[in-house]
């Protein structure tokens, strides 16, 4: 898939912090393959990077559409952005391993959950043409975790109910604080999705 063009006029949008109704809700397929589709992607990249991230689900910005972002690509490596619309499993690896996660929509809170180490992903691009790729590593976790943000399933929701009720009890106070507008402690040291 060819590099999205930068053209300008992008713009960093909020995300969404849990608990929020729109986190848990189904995501829409993507129907129109438009140039509001171009920008929604843009900016969904632009608010990925600059959070940073490594991957983003439209649901996290309040849109309720079948659509991800992603670049996992290293700090060595040249950019990678992806945008995938309406991705779906088509393959999954038997074998399975465990990745530290994090969520831009719970930040501050990272936990292990194991997944099928490979994944192949069907998707529809930017310009309306069908994509299947394979993601190993990092690219499947990511991949993996975005498609759930689409299903209204995030990384905690694979934890015991003990855990997942601590990380909600604290993004709760989190963002009653951030209403009374108190700066929250920065400082992420594992890859947030
Ligand atoms: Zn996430």
């Amino acid at each position: 898939m060819r590099p999205l063009a930068y053209i300008g006029g992008m713009s960093i949008r909020p995300i969404l912090l849990h608990p929020d109704p729109r986190l848990k809700a189904v995501a829409k397929p993507v129907t129109a393959f438009d140039e509001s589709l171009r920008r929604l992607a843009e900016d969904m990249l632009e608010t990925m990077y600059e959070a940073p991230g490594i991957g983003l689900a439209a649901p996290q910005v309040g849109v309720m559409s079948r659509l991800i972002v992603m670049d996992c690509s290293r700090d060595d490596e040249p950019r990678r952005p992806l945008a995938l619309a309406n991705p779906e499993i088509a393959w999954r690896s038997e074998e399975t391993g465990p990745y530290e996660e994090g969520c831009l929509s719970i930040p501050d809170h990272f936990a292990e959950v194991v997944r099928p180490k490979a994944v192949e992903v069907t998707w529809i691009d930017l310009e309306g043409k069908a994509q299947r790729e394979r993601f190993e590593g990092l690219w499947a976790v990511c991949v993996q975790h975005e498609i759930d943000h689409l299903n209204g399933k995030l990384f905690i929701d694979y934890l015991g109910t003990i855990k997942r009720g601590v990380i909600t009890r604290k993004m709760e106070k989190l963002k009653r604080d951030l209403a009374r507008e108190k700066p929250h402690p920065k400082g992420h040291e594992a890859a947030q999705l």
